[in-house]
């Protein structure tokens, strides 16, 4: 059967191949240039990195399962820690699900609180939710709302740039309600197995979409076209006909793994019940900013403490940068790749902040030095530093999104033959986003 996927990125790839290996006949059509959507590489002086995702989570099997399958070599965070910028200071990130501390001892010795932030967490009730709330009022139940402000919101700022308070807990952290319900989130941790929580593939997230590309290309009922928008689709007898910018395309499959806003304008028609719900879900824009310094420039010398492998920060801090990676720490691989220069990134913009974000690509640049400067002592002038803008990047699991993306679905099989798949529905991390392939996929061919 023919199967048309649309969009490039992480999720259409991965269906793609699922489709391809069952036997049927695939075409790709992607509106930009490249595959891997926001799994993407760039340069920054003359050293190839990450300029989009740049880890997946490991406890989930699909993104490492699938790196591994391809044959990309799978690779680990050294044992740096993240540091939490604010009240003047990096501190530790203490043991948190989701921002919730785990240890209230561990939490005070961190200096991340004050004294009233601290005796309240202490001191409130346990939350019982009914039904779906936000994990910014769930956990503000429990800790207080100075837990939110310096634990919660730099942490899903971090995932999702969003705002603690409008994500749905059921649907961004399920175990933390879990744990809340049992009130066992400061209880001691169960003993960890001895797998990392993140990975990556040596060399570069991007890598993944490269060898799913490299994988269809070598298939002779595999195509993937690039420059070529969909813009619209419509049922035909036998299926679909999906209209691009070059011409028509007949489909008697069709999977769309695009985010919501572009599926919900190709369902008007097809499923107008979707795309009506579809239209709701937002999306946060982010850019990121890397930097490479020279390792021997004095003014980097004591400033990045190669124990940490960045900072988050809180919005309440009133900072520009919500975020900074120091890539060169964390990963070997971009260490050995930079040869004597130091790779980091910061990252601006969370939702509702857009308009922090329209300013030349040299004002960012400037922001994130300032606040680096700020944060670390970092004084040197970078040899480079690449803006890299994520318009849309993030959708937002709202309350209530477990309940809109089952409408969804509903809606959606009403229509043999069509599926939906990628960041918008079950998770925006790697891992989740190729688990909605998998199963979207599955779903067409049962
Ligand atoms: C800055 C940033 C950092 C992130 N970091 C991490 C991380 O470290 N770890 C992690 O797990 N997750 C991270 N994420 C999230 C994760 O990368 C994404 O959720 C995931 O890659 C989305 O994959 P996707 O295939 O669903 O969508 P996309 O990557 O958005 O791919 C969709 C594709 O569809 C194409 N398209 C759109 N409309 C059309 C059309 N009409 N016709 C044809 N093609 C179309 C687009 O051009 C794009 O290539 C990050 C996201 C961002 C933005």
């Amino acid at each position: 059967m023919k199967a048309v996927v649309v969009g490039a990125g992480i999720a259409g790839l991965t269906s793609a191949r699922a489709l391809a290996e069952a036997g049927n006949d695939v075409l790709v059509l992607e509106a930009t240039d490249r595959p891997g959507g926001k799994l993407r590489a760039g340069e920054v002086a003359g050293v190839r990195v990450d300029v989009g995702a740049e880890a997946m989570l490991h406890r989930r099997p699909e993104g490492t399962a699938l790196a591994a399958a391809l044959g990309l070599p799978i690779t680990h965070p050294t044992a740096a820690t993240s540091r939490v910028w604010t009240r003047d200071a990096l501190r530790r990130l203490p043991r948190t699900v989701m921002g919730a501390p785990l240890d209230l001892d561990d939490l005070a010795a961190t200096g991340i609180l004050s004294a009233d932030g601290l005796d309240r967490a202490r001191h409130q009730a346990v939350p019982h939710p009914d039904g779906d709330v936000s994990v910014g009022d769930l956990v503000a139940q429990r800790y207080g709302d100075e837990v939110v402000d310096r634990l919660v919101e730099p942490l899903l700022g971090g995932v999702y740039a969003g705002q603690a308070r409008r994500i749905s807990a059921r649907s961004a952290a399920p175990q933390l309600l879990d744990l809340l319900a049992r009130d066992e989130v400061t209880a001691p941790a169960p003993p960890t197995d001895a797998l990392p929580v993140f990975a990556s593939v040596d060399g570069g997230m991007w890598r993944l979409p490269a060898a799913l590309e490299a994988d269809l290309h070598d298939r002779p009922n595999a195509e993937v076209r690039y420059d070529t928008p969909v813009t619209a689709v419509r049922r035909a007898p036998t299926g679909f006909v999906v209209t691009t910018s070059t011409g028509d395309e007949a489909a008697g499959l069709l999977v769309l793994a695009t985010p919501a806003a572009p599926t919900a304008r190709l369902l008007a028609d097809l499923a107008p019940g979707a795309a009506t719900e579809l239209e709701e879900i937002a999306y946060a824009s982010v850019a990121l900013v890397t930097f490479a310094f020279r390792g021997d420039d004095p003014g980097v010398a004591d400033a990045l403490d190669t124990g940490a492998s960045g900072f988050l920060v809180p919005p309440v801090d009133g900072r520009r940068v919500k975020a900074s990676t120091f890539s060169f720490a964390k990963w070997d691989w971009v260490r050995d790749a930079g040869e004597g220069l130091l790779v980091l990134r910061t990252s601006l913009g969370r939702f509702g902040e857009e308009s922090s974000l329209q300013v030349p690509d040299e004002g960012l640049v400037r922001a994130s030095l300032a606040d680096l400067e700020t944060a670390t002592g970092l004084t040197a002038a970078p040899v480079d530093a690449v803006v890299q803008r994520w318009g849309g990047g993030l959708p937002q699991y709202w309350v209530g999104h477990a309940d809109r993306v089952a409408r969804i679905r509903a809606a959606v099989a009403e229509v043999p033959g069509l599926a939906l798949c990628g960041a918008a529905y079950d998770g925006v991390g790697i891992p989740a986003t190729i688990g909605s392939a998998q199963r979207a996929v599955a779903g067409l061919l049962t």
